[in-house]
Formats: structure tokens, C-alpha cells, sequence
């Protein structure tokens, strides 16, 4: 088989999982257009028709097709999307047809509740282009499965009334925090509820980036006016990454004159950011003091809580037995957002499936020892050997001594069981640095810590207490 063709093959297989992850509808706007480009270096390339495309599934579909790829292919380690004409007639590889690409029944049902909140076609011309102009939500983006904790509860509540009341409560409803934080997901989700609550309700999302794009296009064909009517004859305007359109003068000018006959006509404008509007640098003064008048909800980055709540909610969703014991450890290593943490679980599942084994904490550090590399990159063995030291109050040479009494060999224990979690040395490797101890003195350590850990609360604790703190 050629590399061509198998490469296509195990696309028609990840493309079948996304199908049925994301919907029919989800699938058809986003998905079905791509093909696949070469495989080099680990890298997959998939070519997209336009940019605007390009962004989009970079960020809500690049980590999934990663992870279901390297599920299918362990060569493949990241996927570049591109924009570029497809070279190849796309012909459907057999797999599409197989009868057991067929979706779960759970899938099925989702892809009914799905079609039931679909906009409501509207009547007239204007409120047609209007849904036209609005970018495909994504399914999975509803209240429901989003999780609250305190970095996020303000802008869950703001969210929650702007998509309940039926009056304007705050005008405009300005969200912002960091890349990855669920400020799409919130957006998404007032829209699902709007069209869910009162389908004639016309509601416009869209990124700052394609309001541009729009606009100029209207610009180059002279068709301004029917620009401009059509976002002033919405009920519920949402631009998404504002921060987009900073230095962009006449974007700016345009979307201020339609920001302020929208909030003139009493019609509900939410945006986001990922700074709050005084901080939007390269706006002008009166569009950044104008954002600011509603309600500005920022969202704060994840806690260690919030994060075990999205995992175990997502968890649950997709029906994976997952211990507890993985969703804690990727809680706490897995900091950075809930995207990178969504992509990791993914992977750990994905993973799990195609090789037909169980999920334990061993194959979940494994399947993500390049995502855990970088995060542990700062902790040394010397480091730990230091902290596990003075919290024991040992002396720092009896973690390599020879000594076997109780109160020196359990700390030395841990701090061999804290080497092999928070470093990347191996067994041997580690060993040495214990005063050239033997690989299995260090596999011993890590079971009789995890074994003590399970049993003594207190010890888990005490464990937990370093991890925290060599993790810093
Ligand atoms: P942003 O727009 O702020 O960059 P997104 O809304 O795209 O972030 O969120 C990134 C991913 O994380 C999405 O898949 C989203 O569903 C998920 N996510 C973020 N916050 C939460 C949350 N509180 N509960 C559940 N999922 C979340
Ligand atoms: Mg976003």
C-alpha cells in the first residue's frame, strides 16, 4: 500500500471518530472539506481552503485530529493545517463505508438533540443573511458541559442571564482571560440557549477576524449598506477575540459605528478578549472606554479544582473508565488550559482504545511524556534530593549513603519515587544518582511509596506536599 493511500486511510478513520464526536452538522461545515497533504517528520499536513478555516480548526479541532491520529499512526506527533487547494480528486477510501464506522448509539442521540436547537430557518431575506453571516457553533459548547469553579463563576453567571432575560441586562457583556479558558465556549453556549429559548431571535457569532474579513469584502464590492444592515438588524451581536481587530483602523471605525446603533436599539452585544478593554492595546480610546461600560467579566486561569471538575465531567461524557488517580495527576501537571488539558486526556483515551489496554497512571505518563517533558523541564534530582532532605530533616549525603535505617531510607524512597514522577531520568539513571544504588532499588522505592501513599493519608500527604512545591 502506498504511503498516500494509507495516509488517507487512517484520515477516513479520524475523520469517522471526529463525525461522531462533533455532530453531523459540525462535521459537514469543517471537517468534510479538509485532505490530507504528506506526513514528514512526524508532522501531518492537512490542507484547508481559506485562512479564516485554517484558524478555526486550529483551534477547535487541530488537538483532536492530533490525538486521534497518533492513536492510529505513532508516528505522527502533530498535524499543521494549511491553506492550500486540494491536489487530489478526493475520492472516499473504503473505510467510510464499513458498517463499523457506523456511530454509537450515544453518538446518534446526539446528533438528534443537535438538530433540535438548529436555527429555525428564518423568513425573511434579511434575517437568512443574517444566520449566514453567524460562524457554525459547535455542539458540544452548551452551559451544560461547561464546569464552574471561582476562576470562572462571574462570567458563567453574566453569561447565563445575558442568554435568560429576555431585557439587556448589561450592555455590552465584555469577557476576558487567557487562550483556552472557555470564553468561545461561554459565547457558544448563550447562542445555543438563545435560538433554544426563542428560535426567532436572530443571533450573530462571529470572530473579529471574520468581521473583518467581511468588511472588506463588502468594501471591495461597493456593498456596504447591506453590510451594515445586516448586523444592525439583529437582536443578539457576539464578536469573539476583539483583541483581533487592534490596529486596524477602519475595522475599528466600522465596528464602533455598528457596536453603538446596536446598544442604541437596546440590542444585546457580548464580546471577548483576552485583555480587559483598557488593556486592549493599538484600540482607540473611545472604542476602549465604550467596551468597558457593561459588565466586564474576566476569567481567571484554571485551579487545580476546576481542572479535576472538567476532566471528570469530560470524562464521563465520552463514557471512559479513567481512574481517578490519572484525572488528579493530569490535574496537576496539565496547567496551562483547559484545551491543552482536554487534548491530553483525548490522547491518553484514544490511546488506551487502539492498543486495547486499561488506563493507568504508567501508560498516561508515557502516551504524554513530550507534553510532561516541558513542564518538567526545571526539576533536577539534585533539587529534590535537597527539598525531600530538609523536609524529613535528614542530612542531603544520606540520600546517597548507605545507610538503611527506617528514618533515612523512606525519605530517600520518596524522594527516588518524586524523581521518576517529576523528571524524565530513568530508572538506572536515577539509581546512580542515589549513591549508585541498583534500578530496582529505585522501582522498589516508587511501589513502596505508592503502595504507603494508598494506605497512609498522612504520608500521601506529606508526598503531595513536595510534589507541590518542587513543582512550584
Ligand atoms: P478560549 O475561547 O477562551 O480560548 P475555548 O472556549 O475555546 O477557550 O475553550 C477551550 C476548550 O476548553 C474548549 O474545548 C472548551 O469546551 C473547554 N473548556 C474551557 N473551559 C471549560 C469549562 N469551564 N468547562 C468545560 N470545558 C471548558
Ligand atoms: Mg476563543
Amino acid at each position: 500500500m502506498s504511503v498516500q493511500s494509507s495516509l488517507d486511510q487512517q484520515w477516513a478513520r479520524v475523520r469517522d471518530r471526529l463525525k461522531d464526536e462533533v455532530g453531523e452538522t459540525a462535521y459537514r461545515s469543517w471537517l468534510k472539506p479538509l485532505t490530507v497533504g504528506s506526513l514528514e517528520g512526524g508532522q501531518v499536513r492537512i490542507l484547508v481552503p481559506t485562512r479564516f478555516m485554517r484558524d478555526w480548526i486550529r483551534t477547535h479541532y487541530a488537538d483532536r485530529i492530533r490525538a486521534l491520529w497518533s492513536g492510529e499512526n505513532n508516528l505522527v506527533q502533530s498535524v499543521e493545517i494549511v491553506v492550500a487547494a486540494p491536489v487530489r480528486a478526493d475520492t472516499a477510501p473504503p473505510a467510510m463505508e464499513s458498517p463499523s464506522s457506523a456511530p454509537a448509539p450515544v453518538a446518534r442521540e446526539e446528533v438528534v438533540a443537535e438538530l433540535v436547537i438548529e436555527p429555525v430557518p428564518a423568513s425573511a431575506n434579511g434575517d437568512e443573511r443574517a444566520d449566514e453571516m453567524s460562524a457554525p457553533l459547535d455542539p458540544r459548547f452548551t452551559f451544560e458541559n461547561f464546569v464552574v469553579g471561582k476562576p470562572n463563576e462571574l462570567a458563567f453567571a453574566a453569561a447565563r442571564r445575558v442568554a435568560e432575560s429576555h431585557s439587556v441586562p448589561f450592555n455590552p457583556l465584555f469577557l476576558y482571560g487567557g487562550v483556552g479558558l472557555g470564553k468561545t465556549h461561554l459565547m457558544h453556549a448563550i447562542a445555543w440557549a438563545i435560538r433554544k429559548k426563542d428560535p426567532s431571535r436572530r443571533v450573530i457569532y462571529l470572530s473579529a477576524e471574520k468581521f473583518m474579513y467581511q468588511f472588506i469584502r463588502a468594501l471591495r464590492f461597493k456593498d456596504t449598506m447591506a453590510f451594515k444592515e445586516q448586523f444592525r438588524s439583529v437582536d443578539v451581536l457576539m464578536i469573539d477575540d476583539v483583541q483581533f481587530i487592534s490596529g486596524k483602523d477602519s475595522t475599528q471605525e466600522e465596528f464602533f459605528h455598528t457596536f453603538n446603533a446596536l446598544v442604541d436599539q437596546n440590542r444585546q452585544v457580548i464580546i471577548s478578549a483576552d485583555k480587559s478593554p483598557s488593556d486592549l492595546e493599538g484600540m482607540e480610546e473611545r472604542l476602549r472606554s465604550r467596551l468597558g461600560w457593561g459588565l466586564v467579566a474576566d476569567i481567571h486561569p484554571t485551579t487545580y479544582e476546576l481542572r479535576l471538575g472538567i476532566l471528570q465531567q469530560k470524562a464521563d461524557r465520552i463514557g471512559a473508565k479513567i481512574p481517578q488517580k490519572v484525572l488528579e495527576f493530569l490535574a496537576h501537571k496539565i496547567t496551562s488550559n483547559v484545551r491543552e488539558l482536554e487534548g491530553s486526556l483525548n490522547r491518553i483515551v484514544a490511546h488506551a482504545e487502539l492498543v486495547g489496554r486499561a488506563i493507568t497512571l504508567e501508560s498516561a505518563q508515557d502516551v504524554l511524556h513530550d507534553l510532561l517533558r516541558a513542564s518538567n523541564r526545571r526539576v533536577t534530582i539534585e533539587e529534590i534530593q535537597k527539598k525531600v532532605a530538609e523536609h524529613f530533616n535528614i542530612r542531603l549525603a544520606d540520600m546517597s549513603s548507605a545507610r538503611r535505617a527506617r528514618a533515612v531510607a523512606r525519605p530517600r524512597q520518596v524522594a527516588m519515587y518524586l524523581a521518576k514522577q517529576l523528571t524524565q531520568r530513568s530508572l538506572p539513571e536515577i539509581g546512580r544518582k542515589f549513591g549508585d544504588r541498583d534500578h530496582t532499588t529505585v522501582m522498589h522505592a516508587v511501589r513502596k511509596v505508592d503502595e504507603l501513599c494508598g494506605t497512609d493519608p498522612a504520608f500521601a500527604e506529606d508526598v503531595e506536599l513536595l510534589r507541590r512545591m518542587l513543582e512550584g
